[in-house]
């Protein structure tokens, strides 16, 4: 099968998020389980300083968009350690910027004008780049007009009439709602702004059109998938899905374990570990990470962790108040613990954070930056993991916190629900237990689910077994990839069926 994967992001050219892992490892997967996977990305700013080597194609191209002509060039480059063709679309005006998607909690403005121009791009390559593409895999708002383009504008032209599309969403909160008049930018007929199809709420939805609009859909995790069927989770876009229900498919993404591997991983210099000997390699990590984030060596107080985007979503107002609490611990039934927190987002959870830092530095690090080298090292070093999300359409870290055996503590939602098994005497008898959940989103529930995981700490034989049986657990993408190989066959096969009707 000849997939085109159309995203914004893929490591480890550019990433804000776990898409940037999923459209970096997956492609791979696929390639290695025998199938023909290329990517295109926009060459971003990010693109360049990744220190990949890219090369110009010669080839050249212009879209319309509005009433003006833009030009843009494809550039070539590969994923690393295989032989995934990988194609950015440069064109600097648009994607010669500091962010991927806006600075300063701003979105760039002209971010519906950028994508229409990626989305048209995508498919000149297609063509211009005789890519032999079979199905275009898009992935989140910013390719959501690429399925409709396929069967618009582009429907009764080989070879976009024999290409299929599949639509994942990698999270249903980011739609790329624009103003109805960017209709205009792309191009298509304002029949199809519509409720069914690309209009949401007077405006135009790049989500919406995604969905309504692919041969198929899916989303990254079973529980996600049903989650997004009924509000708060769906956004509004209840009715667009419930519609789809036949053709929503939820599947779990996977870790890529070349990346995130204790054993190998480079950035824990000679402290790598294994199930057999995470003992000794994790307490060398820990003390490293407590040196490096400027908090007391100290081998037996829990170190707590946290990375990620610092978004409502991810529940990092729960892990302010729990922190504020654990740090003032004389006062409260917490248990002491250290705490190590690597983010960057939202201004007010800079300041939050930067202040309880400032306030407590013997037991509360905190990093406001976007650091890889840093999120492996923290990942190695934790005892646990924190992610008290508000959602979580599938989540990478708990996959990388099982591997590095850091006990992942996670609000059972989405794909934390799917992949982390509670502790209680059923699962520590029974040999399933990995981490901890809760239920309720209060920081009353997350401080209980931390003080039970410290009393579990205190417990060695019991704590082993839960990082034991963590790290034995096989997240890796060779699953996952089989089933988006046969959901890729599936859709191909309903798309041609749909055309001989
Ligand atoms: P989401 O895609 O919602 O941001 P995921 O858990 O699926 O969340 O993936 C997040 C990915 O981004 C992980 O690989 C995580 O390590 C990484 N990440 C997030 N923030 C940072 C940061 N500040 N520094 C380094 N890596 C980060």
């Amino acid at each position: 099968m000849n997939v085109l994967f159309a995203t914004a992001e893929a490591v480890p050219f550019c990433k804000t998020g776990g898409l940037g892992d999923v459209c970096g490892s997956l492609p791979r997967e696929l390639a290695k389980q025998g199938h023909q996977p290329t990517v295109i990305l926009p060459a971003f700013r990010q693109v360049f300083e990744s220190g990949a080597e890219i090369e110009p194609t010669g080839v050249t191209f212009q879209v319309p968009i509005g009433q003006k002509r833009v030009e843009g060039q494809f550039l070539r480059g590969r994923l690393p350690d295989s032989k995934v063709p990988v194609y950015f679309v440069d064109q600097p005006e648009y994607f010669d910027r500091p962010q991927l998607y806006g600075e300063e909690g701003e979105d760039y403005r002209d971010n519906c004008e950028r994508f229409t121009f990626f989305s048209r791009a995508v498919l000149e390559a297609v063509v211009s780049l005789d890519l032999g593409t079979d199905l275009i895999h898009c992935h989140d708002w910013c390719t959501g007009l690429i399925p409709a383009y396929l069967k618009t504008l582009y429907s009764d032209r080989a070879p976009f009439d024999q290409i299929a599309s599949l639509y994942t969403i990698h999270n249903l909160a980011y739609q790329g709602n624009f103003w109805h008049w960017d209709m205009v930018l792309t191009g298509i007929d304002w029949k199809h702004f519509n409720w069914r199809q690309m209009e949401f709420y007077g405006n135009l939805s790049f989500m919406k059109t995604g969905i309504s609009f692919a041969d198929a859909v899916s989303t990254v995790s079973p529980t996600y998938a049903r989650e997004i069927m009924r509000p708060p989770l769906s956004c509004g876009l209840e009715g667009a899905l419930q519609h789809r229900r036949d053709d929503l498919f939820g599947i779990l993404n996977g870790a890529d374990y070349d990346d995130w591997n204790p054993a190998s991983d480079s950035c824990l210099g000679k402290n790598t570990f294994d199930v057999e000997t995470f003992e000794v390699g994790k307490a060398a990590c820990k003390a490293a990470l407590q040196s490096e984030m400027g908090l007391p060596v100290n081998p037996d107080v829990p170190l707590l962790a946290a990375v990620g985007r610092l978004a409502d979503q991810k529940g990092f107002d729960l892990i302010a108040r729990a922190m504020r609490q654990g740090a003032q611990q004389k006062e409260t039934q917490q248990p002491d613990a250290q705490w190590v927190i690597l983010g960057t987002g939202e201004p007010k959870y800079h300041q939050v954070l930067g202040q309880l830092a400032a306030e407590h530095p013997q037991k509360i690090a905190v990093r406001l930056e976007f650091s890889n080298e840093l999120a492996h090292q923290i990942e190695a070093g934790a005892d646990m993991f924190l992610m008290p999300s508000q959602y979580e359409p599938c989540g990478l870290n708990q996959l990388y916190s099982l591997k590095y055996g850091t006990v992942p503590i996670v609000r059972a939602t989405g794909g934390l629900a799917d992949t982390v098994v509670n502790t209680d005497p059923q699962s520590i008898a029974d040999g399933t237990a990995t981490g901890f959940t809760f239920a309720e989103y209060t920081s009353l529930a997350l401080s209980d689910v931390i003080s039970r995981a410290c009393q579990h700490y205190a417990n060695k034989p019991v704590w082993h077994q839960l990082i034991k049986t963590g790290m034995q657990q096989d997240w890796s993408w060779g699953r996952s990839a089989g089933e988006y190989a046969a959901l890729y066959q599936r859709t191909v096969e309903h798309a041609r069926c749909e055309v001989l009707q």
